[in-house]
């Protein structure tokens, strides 16, 4: 799929370094013709790419070699209609997210053409990574042979997952995730003009591992109250403090693939401390000493098949579902696995044994 939308033509203060670097090589039109621009989830790299493209278009570039923002050419690339500037990703109904050869021949075979407004034609590819084999193939014969006036913009997160030979045709460019002050500040500034409430930047930057853009685009999708209160009641059933049928009552009202999936990654988390106490890599890092604390003989082959049903419900969710059922289910069982052994008296059994 080719994209259309808005290029941003502001520079993200974590990347004016990484900026600087290339400024003369932009200035003088002595870029490579392709360039792998790497670097973790969030942090900016598509931006950075369609800002190296809009320097490259624009008609008067500013005195860093940024785009100006009002020539004719930024005003087409802002309106994301610039004919020189091609942007594909993959399709948004694909199951497996591949970019597939026929997708890369087309971009390779329009290369042929000059660029339509006299300077360059770029293409960006996004992520990179997802080309399947046949399609990174089409691509380096491309990249061995460029026709003149082009320039390819590699974007990937885990660049080891395209050929070494197609890497090696590209220029790299690692960008940086940014110190935690400056991603708080830009944080906190997106929060405060409307994108959420810039009192969860912390959270919302542990939660993002860091990268800004990663944190930002939780703040759409998360609600970090209701999310608070499904890891506190996880909590309070193990220690027999909820009653798990009250529980799966008071979630009713939220979006259960949402519910679905804090607990997958909650789960996951517990197995990774499991085996690795100082694990860094959590979907929940700001849970670790709570994750640590509960449940701590939890047993693996409990928790893997307790994953494997919050799985289950995750595909089943997707279809009309008895929400009242399916919460039920997935925290009695829950409740079985963790709440302590009852001690051994002859009375009614306890809630967990239900
Ligand atoms: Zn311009």
């Amino acid at each position: 799929m080719i994209l259309a939308d808005p290029v941003q033509l502001d520079l993200l203060p974590w990347q004016r370094d990484t900026w600087q670097t290339l400024r003369s090589a932009i200035q003088a039109d002595r870029l490579g013709h392709a360039l792998l621009i790497r670097g973790p989830a969030g942090i900016g790299k598509r931006r950075f790419a369609d800002l190296l493209a809009a320097a490259v278009l624009c008609a008067e570039p500013g005195p860093e070699g940024l785009p100006c923002g009002v020539c004719a050419e930024c005003r087409l690339l802002a309106a994301g209609s610039h004919p020189d500037l091609t942007r594909l990703v993959a399709d948004a109904d694909s199951k497996t997210g591949e970019l597939k050869v026929d997708q890369v021949r087309a971009l390779c075979g329009s290369q042929t053409m000059t660029s339509s407004r006299g300077r360059r034609a770029v293409y960006r590819i996004a992520p990179a990574e997802a080309m399947n084999t046949v399609a990174a193939n089409s691509l380096l014969k491309t990249l061995e042979e460029p026709a003149s006036a082009t320039l390819w913009l590699l974007v990937a997160e885990a660049p080891g997952g395209l050929p070494a030979t197609v890497r090696s045709r590209c220029q790299q460019i690692a960008l940086p995730t940014p110190p935690r002050d400056l991603a708080m500040d830009w944080l906190r500034d997106r929060l405060a003009a409307g994108a959420g409430d810039a009192a969860d930047a912390e959270r919302l930057l542990v939660l993002g591992h860091g990268a800004p853009l990663r944190a930002l685009a939780l703040a759409d999708a998360t609600d970090l109250g209701a999310r608070e209160q499904c890891l506190s009641a996880l909590h309070q059933i193990s220690v027999g403090q909820a009653d798990p049928v009250a529980v799966a009552k008071s979630w009713q009202s939220l979006e259960p693939g949402l519910v679905l999936d804090w607990l997958c990654g909650w789960v996951s988390d517990k197995l990774r401390l499991a085996v690795h106490p100082d694990a860094s890599c959590l979907v929940n890092p700001d849970q670790r000493g709570r994750l640590a604390a509960m449940a701590p003989d939890l047993p693996a082959a409990g928790a893997h098949g307790f994953l494997q049903q919050v799985y289950a419900a995750r595909a089943q969710a997707q279809s009309t579902v008895n929400k009242q059922l399916l919460f039920e289910a997935l925290l009695l069982r829950w409740a079985a696995l963790t709440r302590p052994a009852p001690r051994q008296t002859r009375g009614t059994p306890r809630a967990a044994a239900r």
